[in-house]
């Protein structure tokens, strides 16, 4: 069998890393399954458990953000495109998606002001139907960053402490 393609995603605040998920969309958009049917959301949980655990309780989260994941790979596909994963580049030697630096943001504390869509100079949060702002993009995140905490007054963001970054510092996570 040959290599299956691995994406990580972030489910519900946490990264995900899952395979199979190119040879999966690929094979839906062949047969021109549109993102918004009502039975892709199925299928897409089928396909994935093929190649990955889905825990139970996390299942509504997987199941948005893969719609959202196959929407994006559709209209790529469909307008010429690779449909490939975004490429996040590097920090430290580390591929991004490794290093767990990104804001969690609570709904309940969130008052959909959108002071951190104005101030984040990349496109990591997006504004929600239902007046919130949820994190879409958690690897586009600059690590270290933390100027959407401090304009959030309602203190609805959290980043992780900065000095869990030091383990990945200079290869020190190799040598432990
Ligand atoms: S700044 Fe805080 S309260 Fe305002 S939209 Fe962003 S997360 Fe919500
Ligand atoms: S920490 Fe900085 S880069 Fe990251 S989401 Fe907030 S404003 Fe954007």
């Amino acid at each position: 069998m040959p290599d299956l393609s691995y994406r990580m995603l972030q489910i519900a605040g946490v990264p995900a890393g899952l395979l199979g998920l190119d040879e999966l969309f690929e094979a839906l958009f062949e047969e021109n399954q549109p993102p918004d049917a009502p039975e892709t959301l199925q299928l897409l949980i089928k396909g994935v458990r093929k190649h990955n655990f889905i825990p139970k309780p996390a299942m509504d989260d997987y199941g948005k953000v893969l719609v959202r994941e196959y929407r994006h790979y559709f209209n790529d596909r469909s307008s010429g495109g690779s449909g490939a994963g975004r490429d996040y580049g590097q920090w430290d030697g580390y591929p991004r998606e490794q290093i767990p630096w990104f804001p969690t943001v609570s709904l309940e504390l969130c008052t959909g002001c959108g002071k951190c869509l104005e101030v984040c100079p990349k496109d990591v949060f997006e504004a929600t139907k239902d007046g919130k702002v949820e994190v879409v993009e958690p690897f586009l995140c600059i690590v270290g960053c933390c100027m959407c905490k401090s304009a959030c007054d309602p203190h609805a963001i959290l980043m992780p402490e900065r000095s869990m970054l030091d383990q990945y510092r200079h290869g020190q996570r190799h040598a432990t």
